[in-house]
């Protein structure tokens, strides 16, 4: 078995060694706590969210997809109660210049240090001088048109739920759906986090991927319940180990105040137990709010039992941000292979970049050729890669780092018979196959059951 020797710092390495995930405005010094994804780190992402939209629409019929704007009205963030009270408590070190959040140093969070001595935490070192806790508003401000002036202002939206609740009517009249059902959007948010960090943990513009469940009220803790199982099911189908997840309740001091109940799917992080997503039961708070503000009517009539009520919501909001890094955390490992160390993603199928890379053995002898012919017979059906330079012990040793699950091998003997060779990334067991089966065998490989081979 694989040890588990995956830090935060080999995470991000090995991400900017092999372009998934590198610093942004890097040629100008960067821009902290802000990345860019390239090439295999986009490709991760991606599969990321689209199997949450698989879980969200394709495998139920009650839930349908939004792309809202990300600058909305300003009375939106009014009404969602985020001008007046999306604040998180900030304190400054007089002495260092370093700032923090005071509920994180109330609860000892998993990597909070003092700068100046890191064995302490802020307030603890000799010189340390904290100053009183003061509220800062995560929202990022703008002006609209040209003109700065007052009723230009506008707010990069802290979270995309409210771009749901907001189209609420819309959605009940177009999609013909009724209470229970819900609406998903994926999308960015920004918030100015007083302290970003820990990779792409916590960062100020970062994807989120949410979806408001509208119940009728009596039946909202029942879907409170199935959701938060859902959910965490979710990360553990995709392969997360299920002794590195947990669902934790908040108790009353800690939840929001449109919330009845909370619980946070957490992951153990190299930096500890840290929150992955949360479910809420927000009540009918939003929808109620909006009402109010907009003036318009945002209920749910039922015909047969001639009632009209406010749905209740619940809310299952994930980052996928931060699901990418959970994944990664959680495929991460290092073993030894005929004396040599190995780095490699043991990622679920599904999610990894590229599902096979095509690797000539020589670039001679008509292998190149036929490596290329393979490859494109492949790539239409699955994520594909060719792989032709460099010595076959790198090429491997790159595909395992990106967490490719499948290198055919073309060879002086696929030449002569139409056979290749299919390496599995995780067990290195190979198969010799014919070109003819090649996608078929693939594929079904891909499809079928994936637990991580990090579990004993
Ligand atoms: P935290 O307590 O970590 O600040 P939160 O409780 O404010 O998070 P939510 O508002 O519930 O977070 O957002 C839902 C999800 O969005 C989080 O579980 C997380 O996955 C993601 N998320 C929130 N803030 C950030 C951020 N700054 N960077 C990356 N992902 C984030």
């Amino acid at each position: 078995m694989a040890e588990d020797t995956v830090t935060m710092e080999k995470l991000v390495a090995l991400c900017k060694r092999r372009g998934l995930i590198f610093a942004s405005s890097e040629i100008y010094g960067g821009i902290g706590s802000t990345y860019d994804y390239g090439h295999y780190g986009v490709l991760l992402k991606t599969n990321v969210k689209n199997e949450w939209w698989r879980s969200m629409l394709a495998e139920r019929d009650d839930i349908v997809a939004l792309d809202s704007a990300i600058l909305q009205h300003p009375r939106v963030w009014e009404a969602s109660g985020h001008l007046a009270g999306f604040t998180d408590p900030m304190v400054d070190c007089r002495t260092c210049k370093s700032r923090f959040r005071a509920d994180h140093l109330e609860e000892r969070a998993p990597g909070l240090n003092c700068p100046q001595k890191p064995s302490r935490l802020p307030g603890e070192g000799p010189d340390c001088d904290l100053t009183p806790a003061r509220d800062f508003n995560l929202m990022f401000k703008t002006t609209v048109g040209p003109v700065e002036e007052t009723g230009s202002v506008a707010y990069l939206r802290p979270e995309t739920a409210q771009g749901i609740f907001i189209n609420f009517k819309n959605v009940l009249q177009f999609s013909r759906k009724k209470p229970p059902f819900g609406i998903a959007q994926v999308g960015k948010s920004f918030r100015n986090e007083i302290t970003p960090g820990n990779f792409v943990f916590r960062t100020r513009e970062f994807e989120q991927m949410e979806m408001e469940f509208f119940v009728p009220p009596a039946e909202a803790p029942q879907w409170y319940a199935a959701w938060k199982q859902e959910r965490f099911d979710w990360y553990e189908r995709l392969g997360i180990r299920p002794d590195k997840l947990r669902l934790r309740e908040h108790d009353a001091g800690e939840l929001s105040h449109y919330s009845s109940a909370t619980a946070d799917v957490e992951y153990l992080f190299p930096i500890g137990w840290s929150e992955l997503e949360g479910i809420a039961n927000r009540g009918d708070f939003d929808l109620t709010q909006h009402a109010e503000y907009s003036g318009e009517k945002l209920e749910y009539f039922d015909q047969p039992t001639n009632e009209r009520y406010v749905p209740h919501v619940i809310e299952p909001a994930a980052g996928a941000d931060r699901a990418t890094l959970a994944f990664l955390a959680d495929a991460y490992a290092e073993e030894e292979v005929e004396g040599e160390l190995r780095t490699v993603l043991k990622l679920h199928p599904r999610l990894a970049p590229v599902k096979v890379a095509v690797l000539p053995l020589v670039r001679k002898d008509g292998q190149p050729e036929l490596a290329r012919e393979l490859f494109t017979g492949l790539r239409g059906t699955m994520q594909s890669e060719l792989d032709e330079g460099g010595s076959i012990g790198k090429r491997y040793r790159r595909q395992d780092e990106i967490g490719t699950p499948y290198c055919v091998t073309v060879d002086h003997q696929s030449v002569e018979d139409g056979t290749v060779t299919v390496r599995e990334r995780d067990s290195l067991a190979q198969a010799r196959v014919h070109r003819d089966e090649l996608v078929g065998h693939l594929a079904a490989r891909l499809a079928s059951p994936w637990r991580s081979p990090k579990l004993a």
